[in-house]
């Protein structure tokens, strides 16, 4: 299966929850009759429960032929090394902006960080059903600020979708009459803009664990994205640190991402974004 690994920016209450909800549905990971409000992004208290720190708070669908990995990140500047680390992970970023509001600064830091690991956006401004939504001018307004931040020629191509993610409706056309349900367009753009992951699934294994985590029955965690080669549960591998210093062990556990849980596997190719246990 082909895919795609893409993280979302928004700032605090433009939709990104409500989004991820509706791309959720679009990919049927939730029957209609199911109540999925504050079930993805904000599901981080119930995963404190059971004991597991969600450092990488990712959602996972399958749509047409591809696995597309969404993770998120943090909306501030606090956490610096984090969204470094998560935009190495991936090849595109979607930028939820709410059509009213414009973009918020507190977004710039995040935004600076993914122009300069050279990931492609995709601008969601979404809102559109509000009565005083200026869609037209926000986009030009989001232009600028991407000049301004440094974005590369191919970064200013970015493709944009207008959205109601309340009312879970879309469209390439930022007038409101041309809205149709479903998150269609933005998952098929996500197909045709994000480059799939680099890798060679047949190299040796390398992979770079981009965050840590820890859970009280498998110990410590590392999450990030297989670079190159595979791996597989049982196998054993070298760690190597930048000081030289290396250690044999052996994989205890492998976890994938579907939907919004994490969930247990046993092998895993270059591109999939994983978390290993051992
Ligand atoms: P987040 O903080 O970015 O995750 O934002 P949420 O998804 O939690 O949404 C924040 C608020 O905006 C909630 O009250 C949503 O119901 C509302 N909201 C989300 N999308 C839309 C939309 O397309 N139109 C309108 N009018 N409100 C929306």
């Amino acid at each position: 299966m082909e895919k795609r690994n893409v993280a979302i920016i928004a700032h605090v209450d433009h939709g990104k929850t409500t989004l991820v909800d509706d791309i959720l549905k679009h990919s049927g990971m939730f029957r209609d009759n199911e109540d999925v409000s504050n079930l993805s992004m904000d599901s981080n208290d119930l995963e404190k429960e059971r004991g597991i720190t969600i450092l990488a708070k990712t959602t996972a669908i399958h749509y047409k032929d591809y696995k597309i990995n969404i993770l998120d990140t943090p909306g501030h500047a606090d956490f610096s090394g984090e969204v470094e680390r998560i935009m190495n992970m991936v090849d595109g970023v979607i930028l939820v902006v709410d059509a009213y509001e414009g973009a918020m600064p507190q977004t710039r830091f995040v935004l600076k960080k993914a122009f300069e690991a050279k990931v492609k956006p995709i601008v969601v401004i979404n809102k559109i059903d509000k009565p005083a939504a200026r869609p037209v001018q926000v986009l030009d307004e989001i232009l600028d600020l991407f000049i301004e931040l440094g974005a590369e020629d191919d970064q200013l191509d970015f493709k944009t979708i207008y959205a109601s993610a309340m009312n879970n409706t879309c469209s390439f056309d930022p007038d409101i009459s041309t809205q149709t349900e479903g998150m269609g367009e933005i998952l098929d753009t996500i197909i045709s803009e994000i480059p799939a992951p680099s890798g060679d699934a047949n190299a040796t294994l390398q992979f770079q664990p981009a965050l840590l985590d820890y859970n009280e029955f498998v110990g410590r965690i590392g999450i990030g994205r297989v670079t190159n080669g595979k791996v597989k549960t049982g196998q054993t591998v070298t760690i190597s640190r930048l000081d030289g210093f290396t250690k044999q062990f052996r994989i205890q556990k492998l976890f994938g991402f579907l939907g919004l849980k994490r969930i247990e596997i046993k092998e895993a190719h270059a591109g999939e974004i994983i978390a290993i246990a051992g």
